[in-house]
């Protein structure tokens, strides 16, 4: 083993450790309030940055989704009888427990995930807003009186679902977590939610912290609320997916196993909300401040290594500026400090695993045989350590695009661009909403009238105008096509966790019991 993997080995052994997860073989799942370990077949972690094996531990499998789904139905019926404002309070007293452990969950997630340091301190930041966000909801969840043309009083509340299963990706492991955790139970369902096997402990550790975070406070959150289960998808997942007592299943990931989600969800008539990927178009017109767009363009498509699901890898340009803006780009992208994860320096690490390491070069390569040209990147950054013999890929920009080619139409997710030029408006708008996905889209334009207008065609769930990747957990977030459905954040990612609840109470002095419909009432 390489001197830099050996670090990386204590380094993670000492978080772990520092977080009570250590044993023989690591406590990789919060159930019942309790670190457990897992029963199935080993996984094996590979460091993102060397390539090589970092730590093991076991998958769930069955037995302990059972064991989870069965602490969060007590945990979710402790939890439902508090007053909102209690359940609010005790959100807010949770993240007590994130104190003074922030430093070291960042460590903690840039050391499996592969992530730049500094990336993963503001990810930490994310999961305290969005405990804070939706803590804020939990006594403001409001019904409605429907004045109905009968002599009953109807009200419509939101009652919760019960015990929901999430399953996360492992871009982000922390953010998607908080993302799903925090609304599920400010709706006052409990949650079991399984990360991706390649990030499992960040998500642990959370709710670890969250839990004991409450207990000096007041009497927190309630053993089983919030359940970690982690292992494979087709053995662990497929098990939370299937289990009789989930009724809503929430999934962040890849279109591919979106569709098995909600297939197997179907089978058993449960809701789905599914948060896939996205190929997103990002249109610079001439008019545009292009200082601000190349910057833009950048910074869309290589933070995170392009592994981002709005990463803006379609960059739409209109013709008399192209040479010009993809000139720049391509200088731009050559001054990216790509580097180690622990490297405060590091604007750009690795990516995560090898399977997304051999598409992403795999997917490159199609291209040029397909006719397109690289600008700059396509390979191996050059200036790494000898060491770091892991799954880096330099900021790559390609051109001589055409629409058709599956690098156009298929996420890459990784740091691969594709520009293409247009000559107007209206063929701007045609390319841009030319693929299966609608996740995200950007419109660089001084125009302003241009500018909302073309933002209003684009099928995509999230339009920035002169910027991109604003994103806040006040804000509804989703997409159309293959990117899936529902909604993540703000009121309506709250509300796809309650159910409407239609209540219906006669007010006559006496009740006339229609045999049937009552009157009003087809
Ligand atoms: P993935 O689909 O391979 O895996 C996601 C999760 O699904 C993992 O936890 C995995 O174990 C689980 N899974 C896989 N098969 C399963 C099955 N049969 N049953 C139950 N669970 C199963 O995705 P990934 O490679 O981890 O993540 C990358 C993808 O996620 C990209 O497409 C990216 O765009 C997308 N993503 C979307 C968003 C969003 O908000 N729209 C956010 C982040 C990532």
């Amino acid at each position: 083993m390489s001197s830099l993997s050996q670090h990386a080995c204590d380094h993670l052994a000492a978080l772990l450790k520092g977080f009570g997860l250590a044993a023989s073989t690591p406590l990789s799942n919060w159930i019942d309030g309790r670190l457990v370990a897992g029963e199935g077949e080993e996984i094996t972690l590979i460091n993102p940055a060397t390539g090589e094996a970092l730590v093991s531990y076991r998958d769930a499998g069955a037995g302990l989704i059972e064991r989870a789904t069965q602490a969060a139905v007590r945990g979710q019926r402790e939890w439902v009888t508090l007053t909102a404002s209690e359940r609010g309070r005790r959100m807010n007293a949770a993240l007590r427990g994130l104190e003074g452990h922030e430093e070291a969950l960042a460590q903690l997630e840039s050391v499996v995930a592969g992530k730049p340091i500094r990336d993963c301190r503001a990810e930490v930041g994310k999961v305290r807003e969005m405990f804070e966000y939706y803590a804020g909801w939990c006594d403001k969840q409001h019904g409605e009186v429907i004045p109905v043309p009968t002599s009953h009083l109807n009200y419509v509340h939101h009652v919760p679902y019960g015990v929901v299963g999430q399953i996360t990706p492992w871009n982000a492991p922390m953010f998607t977590c908080a993302w799903q955790l925090a609304p599920a139970i400010a709706a006052g369902n409990a949650a079991v939610l399984k990360p991706s096997e390649l990030t499992p402990f960040t998500s642990v550790v959370i709710a670890k912290l969250l839990e004991e975070g409450g207990k000096g406070v007041s009497q927190g959150l309630p053993k089983g609320l919030i359940n970690i289960v982690n292992g494979l998808g087709k053995t662990t997942g497929a098990a939370l997916t299937d289990h009789p007592t989930i009724s809503k299943l929430v999934f962040v990931g890849s279109p591919q196993s979106g569709r098995m989600i909600a297939e197997a969800g179907a089978r058993r008539l449960v809701p789905s909300v599914l948060e896939l990927g996205g190929k997103s178009a990002n249109i610079v017109f001439a008019d545009a401040k292009l200082d601000e767009a190349v910057a833009g363009a950048q910074a869309a498509i290589f933070a995170a290594a392009g592994q981002s699901c709005v990463a803006g890898s379609r960059l739409l340009i209109e013709r008399s500026v192209f040479e010009q803006v993809t000139t720049r780009l391509a200088r731009a992208a050559e001054q990216i400090a790509v580097g180690l994860p622990s490297d405060e320096a590091t604007r750009m690490g690795p990516l995560q695993n090898r399977r997304q390491f051999e598409q992403v070069t795999r997917m490159i390569e199609a291209a040029e045989a397909a006719g397109a040209r690289v600008l700059t990147g396509g390979k191996r950054p050059e200036g790494l350590p000898d060491e770091a013999h892991g799954y880096f890929i330099a900021p790559t920009v390609l051109v001589d695009v055409t629409p058709e080619m599956e690098i156009a139409q298929q996420e890459v997710f990784g740091p691969v661009l594709v520009a293409m030029a247009f000559d107007d408006e209206a063929q701007a708008i045609q390319l841009a909403n030319e693929t299966r996905f609608g996740l995200a889209g950007a419109v660089w334009s001084q125009d302003v009238a241009r500018a909302h207008r073309v933002a209003g065609q684009l099928r995509a769930g999230t339009v920035w105008i002169n910027s991109y990747k604003a994103i806040s957990v006040m804000s509804p977030f989703g997409g159309f096509g293959d990117s899936g459905f529902g909604r993540s954040s703000g009121l309506d990612g709250l509300r796809e966790y309650t159910v409407p609840q239609s209540v219906w109470v006669e007010t006559a002095p006496e009740a006339s019991v229609a045999f049937g419909y009552g009157s009003g009432v087809g």
